[in-house]
């Protein structure tokens, strides 16, 4: 089964996210589990949460068809001590909240090293950053989420995502996102079959397909390797439709969040629609 939606606003409460999705027949969705512009917020009130469980189990959304996505501001990577500790204090926060609403996927940013420390520094207080907030919650996976490595972004390749969770001790607890957008920005062509064979290959090879959490189906404005993260819509960028069809159809990526952040959300319900066309050719 493909879990297909979009990452939609919560703009009017948490639980009105369900029924955007519900709206434009989304199998699965994604949201900010706060303000993502603010380090903190007020906690979730018990009402929230209720009504928001309540809507998920109404129009069957199980905790596998929801990807939560964290505040842009956490470096969980940070090479500044204080910034660092803010950083992770408020990703222990989130990673609370989705505890909170039932869910078991927080997805994020890894991180950025800003030119003070090397890759590898910051891959390491990443994996501790996840750590210590494995160590402070239940039952949420975090949910790593490769980068077009753009500016000081690291989690530009695999080997980054790889040696992250290589240090992360609860192996059950951590996961990755794939963004199309951003792995095409990252240098890894996806527009012939072969190409999409050969980079989940290697996504096998170094990380492990039992990892793949969740993807971010996202075409891209910008050429192969420009580590420019620019979204545009399906077949409308430099990637084409071939990937997205190739991963509609691929049992490889049955049941797990399959999210829309393409840049015309007029059109989310058209790109699903089109998606669940592509299998009838199997
Ligand atoms: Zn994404
Ligand atoms: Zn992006």
């Amino acid at each position: 089964m493909n879990y297909i939606g979009a990452h939609f606003s919560s703009a009017g409460g948490l639980e009105k996210t369900v029924l955007r999705a519900v709206q434009i027949k989304a199998t699965a969705f994604s949201f900010f589990t706060r303000n993502q512009r603010q380090w903190f917020s007020r906690p979730l009130l018990q009402k929230e949460i209720d009504d928001f469980k309540e809507l998920c189990i109404k129009y069957t959304f199980t905790p596998q068809q929801i990807l939560p996505h964290s505040s842009y501001l956490i470096n969980l990577g940070h090479p500044i001590d204080d910034l660092l500790k803010k950083s992770r204090a408020s990703f222990i926060n989130e990673m609370m909240r989705c505890s909170q609403l039932g869910l078991i996927f927080l997805n994020f940013h890894p991180g950025s090293h800003l030119n003070r420390i090397s890759e590898n520094s910051c891959l390491l207080r990443i994996s501790d950053s996840i750590n210590i907030a494995l160590e402070k919650t239940k039952n949420v996976i975090a949910v790593i989420e490769n980068t077009a490595g753009q500016g000081t972004n690291v989690g530009y390749c695999f080997e980054h995502l790889s040696e992250i969770i290589k240090n992360v001790d609860d192996k059950s607890r951590v996961g990755v996102c794939i963004d199309t957008c951003h792995l095409f920005a990252s240098g890894y062509d996806l527009r012939t079959e072969q190409d999409c064979e050969n980079a989940f290959e290697t996504f096998n090879n170094l990380i492990g397909l039992k990892y793949l959490k969740g993807i971010h189906l996202n075409d891209s404005k910008r050429k192969l390797n420009s580590r420019i993260d620019r979204h545009e819509s399906l077949g409308l960028g430099e990637i084409g439709k071939l990937a997205f069809r190739w991963i509609i159809r691929n049992k490889k990526f049955y049941n797990i969040p399959m999210i829309l952040e393409t840049v015309n959300s007029a059109i989310w319900e058209e790109e699903i629609f089109w998606l669940r066309s592509q299998k009838k050719f199997n």
